[in-house]
């Protein structure tokens, strides 16, 4: 039986403000190292739903690490940069990033349902312009000229923040062109913020011939709760089939209890575990960083823990490379 969920109709609410969220938290400023300049860096924005979670009175809650400016973002990393993918190079167009084979990647919007400050896209010029409307038909009229293109990845930002009219009109575009066998879906909405799973949303959803996959991006097992599991039933009901990746993040899940409770939970939840990326080194990051030792450390332990359908894959992005890599330690050996 999947448990009802909270009350309908009510409205999206965020946090945009640390101070009112650290308020609500019993915390203070100090305590947690907070840092204004970070935050106008890159802004700060928490649905309540996420926020709900975070466990009051805990400064070290995982959940609250990942959204919370601190100092440290503040200082200067060798080796940490404003384009660590370089993705500003694989852009055949703005919007369109063609790096991987098979598929095009499209940047539909640059908003999120949340700011995770160790975003590698979070100095992305979305001033680019790539993600406004005229341009998303231009790049979709280039894919539909080129037949080796199978799938296409909606990114971003987030594409659920798009409303359910722009995602009508996208779904219908796609749709048209006979080439594309399958849309995926990039998203954190229906974890952090999962009354975007609405019904009008279900509705289109279930009116394209489309087959929908979602890559969902949770971190920690606390991520997901009783309204998590109604939105995902809901998904699930549609056929969609739902992946998760997630980052490896210090402070946050860099240890094997934690990260196989996440893959415990997700596969109750129905979701797949795909990808455990390493860091993408982006500015403002470098407190995340878990050594490479670490990481293999963590990850064999994981191997020998996990059943192999539980084992995400450890991977890293490396710029110009055409699919993200195994993770291969640099260290002794
Ligand atoms: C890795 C990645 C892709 C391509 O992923 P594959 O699953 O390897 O095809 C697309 N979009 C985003 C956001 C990614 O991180
Ligand atoms: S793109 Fe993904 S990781 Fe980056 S801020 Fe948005 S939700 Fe978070």
């Amino acid at each position: 039986m999947i448990p009802r969920n909270k009350p309908r109709n009510q409205t999206r609410t965020y946090f945009t403000n640390p101070l009112t969220l650290l308020d609500k938290l019993h915390l203070s400023t100090e305590q947690v190292n907070f840092s204004k300049q970070a935050c106008d860096d890159f802004h700060f924005k928490v649905p309540q739903a996420y926020a709900d979670k975070i466990r009051i009175g805990d400064k070290d809650d995982p959940l609250l690490k990942q959204i919370l400016p601190i100092i440290n973002e503040t200082h200067a990393q060798v080796g940490f940069s404003d384009d660590p993918l370089e993705e500003a190079k694989s852009l055949s167009q703005p919007g369109l990033l063609r790096k991987y084979h098979a598929r095009a990647l499209l940047l539909v919007t640059p908003s999120c349902a949340i700011n995770c400050r160790y975003c590698f896209r979070r100095h992305y010029p979305y001033e680019d312009k790539g993600h406004l409307g005229e341009q998303i038909k231009k790049n979709l009229q280039l894919i539909a000229r080129d037949s080796s293109i199978s799938e296409i990845i909606l990114s971003g930002g987030d594409p659920l923040s798009l409303s359910n009219s722009k995602l009508a009109e996208l779904f219908t575009l796609i749709a048209a062109i006979p080439h594309i066998k399958r849309l995926r879906i990039h998203t954190r909405f229906p974890i952090v913020e999962p009354t975007r799973i609405n019904p009008k949303f279900i509705k289109l959803i279930s009116n394209t011939h489309l087959q929908i996959i979602m890559v969902l991006h949770i971190n920690h097992a606390q991520e997901l709760g009783l309204d998590n599991q109604a939105s995902i039933a809901k998904l699930h009901q549609q056929g969609i089939t739902l992946f998760n990746q997630s980052v490896l993040l210090k402070g946050v899940n860099d240890n094997v209890d934690t990260l196989v409770e996440l893959s415990e939970q997700l596969i109750q939840y129905q979701i797949i575990p795909y990808y455990l990326h390493t860091l993408d080194k982006v500015r403002g990051s470098q407190h995340f960083c878990v050594s490479e030792t670490e990481i293999e450390t963590i990850y064999q332990a994981l191997r020998n823990t996990l059943p192999g359908y539980l084992l995400p894959r450890l991977v890293t992005e490396l710029p110009g490379e055409k699919s993200k890599i195994p993770f291969v330690s640099k260290v002794g050996k």
